[in-house]
């Protein structure tokens, strides 16, 4: 019932001349794959490169980031409007990165969400705990938190427009992926939250990804979970080769 999707998180990775040919070698390797939303989401400088190269393919278009206001004085941001000039349809909001390096909170991952959604971008929004708080059995509370600032406020009828990115940071980057039935599971905390929020209905149909360390070796197994509607893929997403074999996991 729930479309996988697939998305790439390039982080602050390729030049424009990389970014050619990650995709030159992507799009041959994805063109016959139907089932699942193919998504790149690249660094701000590489989207109108991107979005050039992916005309016409299966692949679609994603940011890293955006700011929350419209314009303005806010030296270094980027807007929704000006993502969506370039073609821009994803955008991934309150990575564990910008929560830990650059103060992002629930509430800015709030503001981002409602600017994007209200220019017609598609968050994927991030949450997950550290090893800290899963050591000290705070999943649950840290997850709740995480996922009632998010939506604060967010109307029901747009969570068709909004996807979730379970992403334990304890997992990002360093090789250690949760277990399958462990993302499942944390996955299915998530989403009975989201029944709370919302209702069961709406739950059931909102996308909830994977994030961290999945690739070429365990996305089959990770997809297979009923929960899992997907992966947002860092590492493994700058190899063509390797981000096809997710992509068709
Ligand atoms: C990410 O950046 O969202 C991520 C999951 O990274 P990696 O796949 O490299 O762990």
């Amino acid at each position: 019932m729930r479309k996988p999707i697939i998305a790439g998180n390039w982080k602050m990775n390729n030049t424009n001349a990389g970014t050619k040919a990650l995709i030159t070698e992507l799009i041959p390797l994805v063109k016959d794959v139907k089932g699942t939303e193919i998504v790149i989401c690249v660094p701000y400088t590489n989207i109108a490169t991107a979005a050039e190269l992916i005309k016409g393919t299966n692949i679609k278009l994603g940011a890293e980031n955006v700011h929350w206001a419209e314009k303005g004085a806010f030296t270094g941001e980027i807007s929704a409007e000006m993502l969506v000039e370039l073609g821009v349809e994803y955008v991934i909001i309150g990575h564990s990165e910008r929560r830990q390096y650059f103060g992002e909170t629930d509430a800015t991952v709030n503001m981002r969400v409602k600017a994007a959604l209200a220019s017609g971008l598609k968050p994927i929004i991030c949450v997950g705990e550290t090893l800290e708080q899963r050591e000290k059995n705070r999943v649950k509370s840290v997850l709740k938190k995480q996922v009632d600032g998010a939506f604060a406020d967010i109307p029901e009828d747009q969570l068709a427009n909004i996807v979730i990115a379970y992403e334990p940071v304890w997992a990002i980057g360093t090789g250690k992926t949760a277990t399958a039935q462990d993302a499942n599971d944390t996955i299915k905390i998530i989403r009975n939250r989201i029944a709370k929020l919302y209702n069961r209905k709406a739950a059931n149909k909102l996308r909830i990804q994977y994030g961290g360390s999945m690739n070429a070796k365990n996305a089959h197994e990770l997809m297979e979970m009923k929960q899992i509607d997907g992966g947002l893929i860092g590492g493994a997403s700058l190899k063509a080769v390797d981000f096809s074999i997710v992509v068709k996991h």
